[in-house]
């Protein structure tokens, strides 16, 4: 029954060229999002508005789920058309529709008539009045209410007449493609594939990073690490996933430093490493699932010990969230189930029974001295392990 969807979309303050831009964007990440459904769509602005027009058979619940998946939409209004054959056609085409739409037939109402086409007979409000009055006859439970109706039924008159009522929720936030781009730090936990997603939520572009250790992480670590890349790319479109050795970095460090700064230490040159390549790649910030006090790489210190290798903004979206929010929004997001698959983490496999909460910095970095001799061209070597892999 429907032909076109009108999609709302709204973060206030975006005017002038960013109105553009932000638009364009969406209808980009809309084009993208329905790339994968079956049938044949078109996106175009009209007047100021976006519909995505119908041309062919198509899957109804599929549509709407994918563009409930388009950062930037904050609504989607399923839109009937029928020709313009006369007042008394589209007064019978209107009841016919709200009965199909609304069929509890116990609410209040209001008419928003709107001509985009200005040779039509009556204007918006004798359109209005008229639906209206057409409506009340029809249907004996139904009430107007002008302030605050439960039901706007749009009626918009253009080539056809177009007729909503609708709202089906989007997913809110902005396009992504329209603040730039981050580099993820991407493990196979819960956290960082939220993290991403969050941040990719405010129209950031993500790329990501995933540090394995073969031998001791497997191949099915490292395929659960794409496969949570591509079901973040569901929301944030193509992740461009770095994959880099890191076996050697963390068993020079474990011949080198204290056991109990293992974690931090290497975390510091997880950190370092994503940098240098978010700055080759064109990343602004990095991205990290971290959770204040979650872990012991976690306390307020840690996170200060791994920041300071940093020059980029680091974002940590999740930072104050309890584990269940992370899981709550892991779950909503279909990212839950892979990430508890139980393969083996670089972050696991060395770790000290007793590491160190507090970290002082000026320690950690004596004890990196320890690493002087062969850290860099270790590190060199690694990213000249870089493999790149495209999620989507
Ligand atoms: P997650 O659930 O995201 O794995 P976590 O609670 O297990 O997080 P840590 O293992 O301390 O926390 O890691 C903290 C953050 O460091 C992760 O959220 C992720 O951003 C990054 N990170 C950890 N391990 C890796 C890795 N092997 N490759 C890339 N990034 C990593
Ligand atoms: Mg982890």
């Amino acid at each position: 029954m429907f032909k076109s969807f009108l999609i709302k979309y709204g973060e206030i303050g975006i005017k002038g060229k960013n109105r553009y831009i932000f638009e364009d964007a969406l209808v980009k990440q809309i084009k993208h999002a329905l790339k994968k459904v079956e049938g044949k769509f078109e996106v175009s602005k009209q007047q100021g508005r976006m519909y995505v027009e119908v041309l062919s058979e198509y899957d109804y619940e599929e549509t709407i789920a994918s563009l409930q998946k388009v950062f930037g939409i904050v609504g989607i209004c399923p839109v009937v058309h029928v020709e313009d054959e006369g007042f008394d056609k589209l007064a019978e085409s209107v009841v016919e529709y709200f009965k199909e739409a609304h069929p509890t037939l116990d609410m209040t109402f209001k008419v928003n008539a709107r001509r985009a086409r200005k040779n039509y007979p009556l204007d918006s409000m004798q359109i209005n009045y008229s639906i209206g009055e057409k409506i009340l006859q029809a249907f004996p439970n139904v009430k107007v209410d002008v302030h605050k109706p439960d039901i706007l039924l749009n009626i918009e008159i253009r080539e056809k007449i177009y007729i909503y009522s609708q709202v089906i929720p989007g997913a809110g936030g902005m396009p992504v493609g329209t603040n730039g781009k981050a580099m993820l730090l991407l493990s196979g936990g819960i956290d960082s594939p939220v993290a991403g997603y969050m941040v990719s939520k405010r129209g950031v572009k993500i790329d990501a990073v995933y540090f394995h250790a073969p031998p001791y992480t497997s191949e099915r670590a490292k395929q659960k690490v794409v496969d949570l890349a591509k079901l973040v790319a569901v929301y944030s479109g193509p992740i461009h996933l770095h994959v880099i050795n890191f076996t050697d970095i963390q068993l020079y460090i474990y011949e080198k430093c204290p056991h109990d700064e293992l974690t931090i230490i290497m975390r510091r040159y997880m950190m370092k490493i994503a940098e240098h390549i978010a700055k080759e790649t064109g990343s602004l910030a990095l991205i990290t699932g971290e959770s204040i006090g979650q872990v012991a790489s976690q306390t307020l210190q840690s996170l200060a010990a791994t920041n300071e290798v940093c020059t980029m903004p680091v974002m940590r979206p999740v930072i104050s969230f309890d584990k269940q929010d992370i899981v709550d929004i892991a779950q909503r997001i279909n990212t839950f189930e892979t990430s508890i698959l139980p393969y083996e983490d670089c972050c696991t496999i060395f770790v000290a029974k007793h590491p160190v909460t507090k970290p002082n910095i000026n320690i950690i970095k004596r004890s990196e001295r320890n690493l002087e001799e062969k850290i860099e061209e270790l590190v060199a070597t690694a990213l000249a392990t870089d493999e790149v892999i495209i999620c989507e």
